[in-house]
């Protein structure tokens, strides 16, 4: 109830692992899940006298999240030192940018609970390096990993925009949508390639000021940051009504007791003694590079949206599931491409099979749809012998499972299995005047108004043909037998 009086005012800040071979001022690689401390080199252990070396791709990478993004890219940027001491951070510091990133002033748009769009502004993205692992959950000792020390990094800031947990939920949905369309991290929030921290405040509504802020780290998934701002906005709700005061600090959710526990009071910038990095020259971008990185850049998921809207006639919902991930999306459209005939009507089958049958064994065998055993066109060669007729809708799951087990084209599967479709009109008058013959009570029904009966013909005129016969000619020869 006490909600109603208050509003909450949420900026995110989320860390996205860039995809690349090597670290970002060394040339250790970044692979995932090699022998504790094995990917380094003097440079990422932060030996003295060694220098690092900008890794260019960790540039270009950022640039192409700044433009997807509507930022304007800075001609010169500065990397900086931020200080501090921890186990994982040999170095003892982590080179990052400060007064000046690479991008700054963009925007995303998402979609409120009304449907209604939704601007919320990203204040920057620096470029930044990654520290190693703490391991605490031993009996033994801490141990630490240094193998991510040095990975690339970029941390997006967003405008205090957000006023709810599901606009949050949206608004790191679309950015992790923007990162694996522009490939530059594969957005596992799980395994901690996105990472986001929630800097949380309420505040009366229809006051402008903001109250003092908290934030919460240390949430893996989408579903613990809604859940993690829930708390948080109703701890400093139930606080300030009872009378106390919301104090600065940083908290870590605790996704298995649903609380969030505090971890240190907040620190300020000038806790890291940010300087000028001496090591690295600044970053310089030119015209030529932003318009060669503009050149390569993907269509990103909403002009995708849309288009799949306006040039295939999808409707909303399956626009939105087929582009939700681009692998997929790139699955339908291959399929779509080899239709015999191309309509909204057809488009729609493809998008049907692509959003029930191919994402559930996606997500059944936990597969990627790149490796889908079923090439989209064979997927489409099966759509078009449905929309010729050669088989029927039903015999088609059967082919499908088929080609799921064996990964052969349909039409091999359909000879083989022999499965076609019977349109012989005289296979199926036999088969219906068998059905007829053997039910004469159930045709006494009907001719005597009881024409619900009719499907159960439908039915076992299907089973005798063993679901081949053309579904059309068989309701049309049947009308005509029992109408007469
Ligand atoms: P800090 O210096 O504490 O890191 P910043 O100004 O850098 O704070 O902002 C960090 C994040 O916190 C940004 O995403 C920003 O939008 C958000 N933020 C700033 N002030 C507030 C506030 N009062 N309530 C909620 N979020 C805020
Ligand atoms: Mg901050
Ligand atoms: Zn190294």
């Amino acid at each position: 109830m006490t909600n109603d009086k208050y509003e909450a005012v949420i900026g995110l800040e989320v860390h996205a692992q860039l995809r690349t071979e090597t670290k970002a001022f060394c040339g250790c690689t970044t692979k995932f899940g090699n022998a504790p401390n094995s990917n380094v080199c003097p440079v990422c252990l932060g030996m003295p006298g060694v220098l690092p070396v900008l890794n260019k791709k960790v540039v270009d990478f950022t640039i192409r999240m700044g433009l997807a993004t509507h930022c304007t890219i800075a001609p010169k940027s500065i990397f900086a030192r931020k200080n501090y001491f921890y186990p994982d951070l040999p170095k003892g510091y982590q080179i990052s940018q400060y007064e000046e990133p690479i991008c700054r002033h963009g925007y995303v748009d998402i979609e409120m609970e009304d449907g209604a769009s939704k601007r919320i502004g990203i204040t920057r993205i620096h470029m930044e390096e990654d520290a190693g692992k703490s391991i605490h959950d031993l009996d033994v000792d801490t141990l630490v990993d240094v193998n991510r020390c040095g990975v690339p990094l970029i941390e997006i800031v967003s405008e205090p925009d957000i006023r709810t947990p599901h606009e949050a939920y949206q608004y790191l949905y679309a950015i992790k949508q923007l990162v694996t369309y522009l490939d530059i991290c594969d957005g596992n929030m799980e395994e901690g390639s996105l990472r986001c921290d929630a800097n949380i405040s309420v505040r009366l509504k229809g006051t402008e000021a903001f109250g003092t802020k908290t934030e919460v780290k240390n949430m893996n998934s989408f579903r613990h940051v809604e859940r993690a701002l829930e708390y948080e906005i109703q701890r400093q709700i139930e606080l300030i009504e009872d009378g106390g005061n919301v104090v600065q600090e940083t908290l870590l959710w605790d996704a298995n007791k649903n609380v969030a526990v505090p971890m240190r009071s907040k620190e300020e910038a000038h806790d890291y003694r940010y300087f000028p990095e001496p090591d690295l020259v600044p970053v310089l971008v030119s015209e030529e590079w932003i318009n060669e990185v503009k050149k390569i850049l993907p269509e990103l998921p909403k002009e995708r949206r849309n288009r799949f809207i306006q040039n295939f006639g999808l409707p909303k919902y399956d626009a939105e599931v087929i582009t939700a991930e681009k692998p997929v999306a790139d699955y339908f459209e291959n399929a779509a491409s080899h239709l015999s005939q191309k309509n909204s009507d057809t488009y729609k089958s493809v998008s049907n099979w692509v959003m029930t049958d191919v994402l559930r064994v996606v997500n059944e065998r936990h597969i990627a749809v790149n490796d889908f055993p079923v090439r989209p066109e064979h997927l489409s060669a099966m759509i078009n012998f449905i929309i010729e007729g050669t088989i029927s809708g039903k015999i088609a799951k059967d082919v499908f499972e088929e080609m799921l087990k064996t990964g052969e084209e349909p039409k091999a599967i359909i000879e083989r299995k022999g499965l076609m479709q019977v349109s012989d009109t005289s296979v199926i008058e036999k088969a219906v005047d068998d059905v007829l013959a053997r039910n004469a009570e159930q045709v006494e029904k009907y001719r005597g108004g009881k024409t619900q009966v009719f499907g159960f013909f439908v039915g076992e005129t299907m089973k005798a043909t063993k679901g081949k016969a053309n579904p059309k000619l068989v309701n049309e020869i049947l009308k005509r037998k029992l109408g007469g």
